[in-house]
């Protein structure tokens, strides 16, 4: 294929502004690297990863809260319940001891009901004990999670700060490069500078520096034929390199 090169003379502009382009993109390279450091700060991934497990670890929290509340209400009414029964045997003791009932019928129907109210009492006594525990395990799941929902919402906070210091970094670091871009955009001319946003858009690199008869764009030699028409061209005119479009600029290491 015939090299076309040398016939794309539509565009053209001081070989200082074509340099110029080079200092642009490494100035654009840079901002668009810090943009991206900016937006994948490892904290910003953990700090996402961590309070999903924060949230995950709240609920589990609540969970716990609500078993502890629940057992204790019934750690409550289990106590209440041996205690009006431990109230009605004494009451039906002191009536016994107090010789109230004389009636034997009487007697061994009330002694009955003293030993039928002591198994009572047992039997509740085994379940204080049994709710006793259960409470017990479900007060320390909860003293657990709340630690890791605290633990989580330390290291939370010292990732949120570690992200903030570096993105006022990387800001900073921005702000620079912004105010060294103004100047660099003053020296191109605004038709190769539309050419080199275009190119920039849909390529990334735009422009290569002609290096060792090397496009700094793609990395691909020029064959000779290319070669010879950029020799043949006006230092002003803006070279496209054939193979990927690209801008490409003369340099004193060219080797043309
Ligand atoms: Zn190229």
């Amino acid at each position: 294929m015939e090299s076309t090169t040398h016939r794309r003379r539509a565009l053209k502009a001081d070989p200082a502004a074509q340099l110029a382009l080079l200092d642009l993109q490494e100035l654009d390279a840079r901002t668009d690297l810090l943009r991206h450091q900016r937006e994948t700060l490892p904290e910003i991934a953990e700090i996402a990863s961590l309070t999903a497990a924060r949230a995950e670890l709240d609920g589990k929290r609540r969970d716990a809260q609500i078993a502890v509340d629940d057992l204790t209400a019934e750690q409550a009414k289990v106590d209440a319940d041996v205690e009006q029964v431990k109230t009605r045997r004494k009451r039906d003791q002191d009536r016994m001891d107090q010789g109230l009932i004389s009636n034997p019928k009487d007697l061994e129907r009330m002694q009955g009901e003293l030993e039928s109210l002591q198994r009572r009492i047992t039997s509740l006594e085994d379940d204080e004990l049994e709710v006793m525990a259960r409470l017990e395990d479900a007060q320390q799941e909860l003293d657990s999670l709340t630690a890791q929902v605290a633990a989580a919402d330390e290291r939370l906070a010292a990732l949120g700060a570690a992200r903030d210091t570096r993105t006022a970094e990387l800001d900073e670091e921005l702000r620079t490069l912004a105010d060294e871009r103004g100047p660099a955009v003053a020296a191109i001319p605004e038709d190769l500078l539309a050419l080199y946003d275009r190119l920039r858009a849909s390529k990334g690199v735009a422009v290569g520096a002609l290096r060792a008869r090397e496009c700094g764009g793609c990395r691909l030699s020029l064959d000779p034929s290319e070669l010879a028409s950029i020799r043949a061209a006006a230092p002003d005119e803006v070279i496209r390199h054939e193979e990927c479009q690209r801008i490409l600029v003369r340099t004193p290491e060219s080797g043309l």
